[in-house]
């Protein structure tokens, strides 16, 4: 009987030890990716991309050990559109979210609409383990939380900013509660884990970097790899940095600078902390880093968009060229540099690809999968144009990309041409030497603009936010571009 026993566990066992192998030898071994997205980052607020005065040592040498980019592009020039455009792989023009969100207090609850596709959906949908950690603001409400948009994991903050240090925001936070508000800022709110509030005690930047640590120490005890959105709202407003991050750059004498410096050298200590649990748990080699700003940076809070002109909100350089690196350790070639435009809107189907994750019947990316090009060298785009558009109060603002070439029209000025690649800085416009080059980029965009549907939300500067439709300006329908009218 002990014998019969025996021999029935040590079946047992022969049988887990066999299972095991199986399942080890059958390893998935695609690779984890992590997304580490910088908010209203300065094109030249980067040591990689040539910064005099602030100093991002982990983040160089992931950029010298990777391809950088210099012309990398995003969806559009400020946030809550430009995440929108990252996650769905699609223009936020074309499903309504081309502003910013209200907050819940004046909207109700708005979002990104349930109909489109988030990359986290889909490497959620092909067994990765998925995670967003920092800045949402695609939506407040239970259907548009990250929880319900294919991530397992969420560690943040809804809406589009927060203050840094937790002495100050709870504090306020309490006193604001105990006077009764129901209307407290958001930027005071507690952060929540899965949807239950809790107590931040670390500044903000530290605390991310933290639970991306966690994040990724967890995700190394699974046998699927995973996906980490790190979205940190550094160095977005408001301007708090840490005293000991400020000393670092005693050379820096403008109060402004000094602390964006601190605040960028914070998200730089806290990517250190990521790549280093990375390399501890073995992660490292099978980890696909890609970093980027998700517009540009905005001048009157210390930003320094060098040679662009203009900054975040613009659809000149300076708004949505931004600095950007992937890295890949032996699938990546080290200092390599990527010389053709690149958009934020090729990550989802550039990272669908890496996870060999099949798409929804139907759905229609406005990117293209990078990978391949990135082994090349070659541009991954044959001729086509892309866009950037912001609506201000009585005029659109427009570019057209298209390979060097750029068509781009700034308030009810004239259109005019660029050579972007050679002159980044917008400073000869070559718009009568090549008409049919800007006619041709002019018609793309005019063509683009009729995807476009009615924003689903509004703001003006003097109005606040609006949300009902029938108070939407009627951005596409009276679109003529090329006749200069432009709303
Ligand atoms: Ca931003």
């Amino acid at each position: 009987m002990i014998l019969n026993a025996l021999q029935r566990s040590l079946s047992y066992l022969l049988g887990a030890v066999i299972l095991f192998s199986t399942s080890a030898g059958a390893a998935d071994e695609r690779p984890n990716i992590l997304l580490i997205l910088a908010d209203d980052l300065g094109y030249a607020d980067v040591g990689f991309n040539g910064s005099s005065d602030i100093t991002t040592p982990s983040l160089d040498e992931l950029a010298n050990e990777g391809v950088t980019f210099s012309q990398a592009y995003v969806a559009h020039a400020f946030c809550g559109p430009s995440r929108a455009g990252l996650m769905t792989g699609r223009y936020p023009h074309k499903f309504g979210s081309q502003f910013n969100l209200p907050d819940i207090y004046m909207s109700g609850g708005v979002g990104v609409p349930e109909s489109e596709v988030f990359v986290s959906d889909v490497l959620q949908d092909s067994n990765y383990f998925t995670g967003a950690i920092g800045k949402w603001h695609l939506g407040e409400t239970d259907k548009y939380h990250p929880n319900n948009r294919g991530f397992d994991e969420f560690y943040g903050f809804l809406n589009g900013g927060h203050n840094y240090f937790p002495e100050d925001f709870n504090r306020r936070y309490d006193a604001l509660r105990a006077a009764g508000r129901t209307d407290i800022p958001h930027y005071l709110l507690p952060l929540e884990h899965n949807g239950q509030r809790v107590r931040e005690t670390e500044y903000i930047t530290d605390a991310l970097s933290r639970e991306a640590v966690k994040f990724v120490t967890d995700g190394s005890k699974k046998e699927q790899p995973w996906f980490l959105y790190l979205a940190y709202n550094a160095p977005h407003t408001p301007l708090q940095a840490k005293p000991e991050d400020m000393a670092k750059f005693p050379h820096i004498k403008d109060k402004k600078r000094k602390t964006y410096a601190g605040m960028v050298y914070a998200l730089d200590r806290g990517v250190k902390r990521v790549i280093d649990t990375l390399k501890e748990t073995g992660q490292y080699d099978n980890t696909v880093v890609v970093f980027l700003s998700d517009n540009g940076g905005k001048l009157s809070q210390g930003a320094n968009n060098d040679p662009l002109r203009a900054g975040k909100g613009s659809a000149l350089e300076g708004g949505f060229r931004v600095p950007m690196f992937v890295h890949w350790p032996g699938k990546i070639k080290s200092n390599s540099h990527y010389k053709h435009p690149v958009n934020a809107l090729d990550l989802f189907p550039t990272f669908a690809s890496l996870a060999e994750a099949e798409l929804p019947q139907g759905l229609e990316l406005d990117g293209e999968n990078l990978w391949p090009a990135l082994q090349t060298g070659e541009s991954a785009r044959k001729g086509e144009t892309f866009f950037a558009m912001r609506h201000r109060g009585d005029h659109s603002d427009t570019a057209a990309i298209r390979d060097q070439w750029k068509a781009v029209r700034v308030g009810k000025e004239p259109w005019a041409l660029y050579d972007v690649a050679a002159d980044p800085a917008e400073s000869k416009d070559l718009s009568e030497e090549k008409p049919n080059l800007l006619h041709d980029l002019v018609t793309d965009a005019n063509v683009w603009s009729w995807t476009h549907v009615q924003p689903r939300w509004f703001h003006i500067q003097k109005e606040g936010f609006l949300w009902r439709e029938e108070s939407m300006p009627r951005f596409h329908e009276t679109f003529d571009l090329l006749e200069g009218k432009s709303y």
